[in-house]
């Protein structure tokens, strides 16, 4: 069924005068997928109901921080009480400490958190902590891996064997994208050679915790350790970030979950960044680890950071209860529960039409690839058919299932993805693969 979207492209052509692209994040646009965004006005559950008054399934959570699903009466409730408190006082409160506490209590390397109010920041600020403390300009970042829209994190990889980056995006410079080394995820030996290279002049490998961001890609063979055994010898620090992992994958994030499954003899980063969940659909987010390292920041160090809305109280209310409820209502569970009744689900329509695919987990955090190989990396990212992601997302919203509008994005599910919601998620599969079909079988873009 193809719904009335009149509103929505109204408020589209509305907005693209007064805001670029008439959007304020790029993927929101539906480039990657065509047809007309739609204008969200409310969201409950794990519904989403737009201008039009059409109501779709959602498997955006907002790109993670709704794991609880929309409007939780809990959180809503959390949020009026502290929002009648006033909104924002810029002096040190009560639930900054809380959620400090909470997030010190779950992630066992972290000492200390310092509260921020977007993800971007929170990376951006361990980056600045970890060449302050270590005195070292170079930081190596992993080829799709995606940490905000930090300057010198928006750099890719120099030609060949160069080990000099150059600028992802105009607007950031040369010299911010030279001190930055681009490696390829997963790629022990180019991390190893990096090093033997520059070892004394990194400061930090920053690496998501287990990256979401050009489709789940999990690190392989101990490739945590790797970095972690290869920063510890030569003097640099490691920063996970957990910004979309962090208390979605398990409680404690990918670090709990590898902690446990894996292990870490080699230790665990010195650095974690946090954001989305630990928000719960506001603005929060931090950076965190070591104390000794952590009392580098000003005022206790050297370090200079700030921020007039950080550690907000209502940002820190919707969190601190998100975080509560996650652990009180065993939501973990749920959601790998439900992932494990999707994923068959999708495999089997996508086999049913021999639509090649191939869908990667990071515990329940999974995402499909429209390709049939091993996704180790962004190179093997690239081969997926986009134009059949397009073609199956279409359908999916069409059958009032809003995916999201990349094909390099994981599928976020909620506590609010209950058996009935699933049941018409998997329904709404056969059409859609039947869909993806229809697009030759070209791979690569
Ligand atoms: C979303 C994300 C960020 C950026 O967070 P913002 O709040 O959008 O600035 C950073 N790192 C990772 C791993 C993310 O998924």
């Amino acid at each position: 069924m193809k719904h009335e979207t009149a509103k929505s492209a109204a408020l589209f052509e509305r907005a693209e005068h007064v805001i670029p692209g008439g959007v304020n994040s790029p993927v929101r646009a539906f480039k990657a997928v065509g047809g007309t965004p739609r204008f969200i006005t409310s969201a409950t559950g794990a519904w989403l109901r737009d201008a039009d008054g059409n109501d779709y399934i959602d498997l955006i959570g907002s790109w993670g921080p709704m794991i609880m699903g929309h409007s939780r009466p809990e959180v809503v409730a959390a949020v009026q009480e502290a929002a009648v408190k006033g909104f924002s006082f810029g002096t040190p409160s009560t639930g900054e400490v809380e959620l400090a506490e909470e997030i010190v209590a779950r992630v066992e390397p972290v000492d200390q958190v310092r509260l921020v109010s977007s993800g971007t920041e929170a990376t951006m600020s361990a980056i600045r902590l970890a060449r302050g403390y270590t005195g070292r300009a170079k930081i190596v970042k992993f080829a799709g891996c995606y940490h905000g829209h930090v300057d010198a994190l928006l750099a890719q990889a120099g030609s060949g064997l160069a080990t000099f980056s150059l600028p992802d995006t105009p607007g950031v410079t040369g010299a911010q994208a030279s001190d930055t080394i681009v490696v390829d995820y997963n790629d022990a030996a180019g991390l190893e050679t990096v090093f033997a290279e520059h070892g004394d002049e990194i400061a930090c490998v920053i690496t998501e915790a287990s990256p979401g961001n050009m489709g789940v890609v999990p690190p392989r063979d101990g490739f945590t350790n790797t970095i972690r055994r290869l920063t510890r010898a030569h003097g640099a620090l490691m920063i996970s970030d957990e910004v979309m992992t962090g208390f979605r994958v398990s409680a404690a994030g990918w670090y709990g979950y590898e902690a446990e499954s894996l292990g870490y003899p080699e230790g665990p980063a010195d650095l974690f960044t946090f954001g989305k969940v630990m928000g719960g659909g506001f603005p929060a987010a931090a950076f965190g680890g070591r104390a000794d390292v952590m009392e580098h920041l000003a005022p206790t160090g050297p370090v200079y950071q700030a921020g007039t809305l950080s550690g907000n109280p209502v940002a820190t209310a919707a969190g601190l209860t998100t975080l509560k409820l996650t652990t009180e209502l065993d939501v973990y569970s749920h959601i790998s529960r439900a992932a494990d009744i999707l994923r068959p689900a999708v495999a089997s329509a996508l086999e049913a039409e021999g639509v090649a695919h191939t869908i990667q987990s990071a515990n329940s955090m999974f995402s499909v690839f429209f390709t049939d190989h091993e996704v180790i990396n962004y190179d093997d990212a690239r081969t997926q058919n986009v134009e059949r992601y397009s073609a199956f997302f279409n359908a999916m919203l069409d059958a009032g299932i809003h995916m999201p509008p990349s094909a390099f994005e994981a599928w976020f599910l909620s506590y609010a993805h209950t058996d009935e919601i699933l049941d018409r998620i998997i329904s709404a599969l056969p059409a859609a693969a039947k869909a993806a079909a229809s697009v030759p079988n070209t791979q690569g873009n």
